[in-house]
């Protein structure tokens, strides 16, 4: 198992210890476990400011990466929280500032809100939708020092109701255009499962089929782990889906360069 979504103690929504989550990884037999605490510079909840002690953190994955050398590949990696404007200039400091591994490029807000407090509150599912993909779009033609898009359908963890999207995927295809052109991808995040969203995976299957389409080689797979009982999670599955959508390869990433394995 190649486990390219993980989330630690660095990270505000998380209390588990990065030892303790690298011991489960390799109980589980997981290969390579990227641990992607959360960045997120201007976060609007103060509450959890998804701030990083970078000093501590990168000396964290160093001593990491050499104590369990010899059972796990520690891939050292980042969760960095695009928005637009002067955030992302912080984006760019943080990405420059040590040789990550790896680095996922996520959307935690859209418009200065975070998506799953008040931001449904003011607008329609559809609106929302719609605002948050032309915000991606925007975004990533802001900043790109990433190597894949998080979790890109994340908004349908807080809609009511999936909207239809056959209204959105023009722009949706215009962000996997620009990913692919950019020489970046996607991950399948198997989050989806966790939050009970059933058939709505991240990618659904339609953009999955949608990214292949036009050609998309670069995707990892992530269990967004919060706690190490979640790390692994419907590994299987996912696999799975991606070989039924064409698949041949995961991808994997060792000093920002992508490598593609094998399914
Ligand atoms: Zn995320
Ligand atoms: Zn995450």
């Amino acid at each position: 198992m190649y486990d390219y979504h993980s989330h630690s103690f660095f990270s505000d929504d998380s209390s588990v210890p990065l030892k303790n989550m690298i011991e489960a990884a390799i109980s589980m037999g997981i290969k390579e476990l990227a641990v992607t605490d959360h960045y997120d510079p201007d976060y609007p909840d103060k509450n959890f400011p998804f701030d990083l002690d970078f000093n501590l953190y990168h000396q964290a994955l160093l001593a990491a990466e050499k104590e369990h050398s010899k059972n796990i590949k520690v891939v050292k990696g980042l969760e960095m929280g695009i928005q637009h404007g002067e955030t992302n200039k912080k984006c760019y400091l943080a990405a420059s500032d040590f040789p990550y591994d790896f680095i996922i490029g996520s959307f935690h807000c859209c418009g200065g809100q975070d998506l799953y407090s008040k931001y449904f509150i003011e607008r329609s599912d559809e609106d929302g939708v719609r605002e948050f993909y032309d915000y991606v779009y925007e975004g990533i033609c802001d900043f790109n020092n990433f190597d894949v898009l998080g979790h890109i359908n994340v908004i349908d963890r807080y809609v009511s109701k999936i909207p239809d999207y056959s209204q959105y995927m023009f722009k949706i295809e215009q962000i996997l255009t620009k990913l692919i052109n950019m020489g970046k991808g996607i991950e399948l995040n198997t989050s989806s499962f966790r939050y009970g969203l059933g058939e709505r995976t991240t990618p659904s299957k339609e953009i999955l089929a949608l990214y292949k389409s036009l050609g998309g080689e670069i995707i990892t797979i992530g269990s967004d782990a919060h706690r190490e009982k979640q790390l692994g999670y419907k590994y299987k599955e996912a696999i799975e889906i991606l070989i039924s959508h064409g698949f041949k390869y995961i991808t994997t990433f060792d000093k920002r360069v992508a490598k593609q394995i094998k399914i």
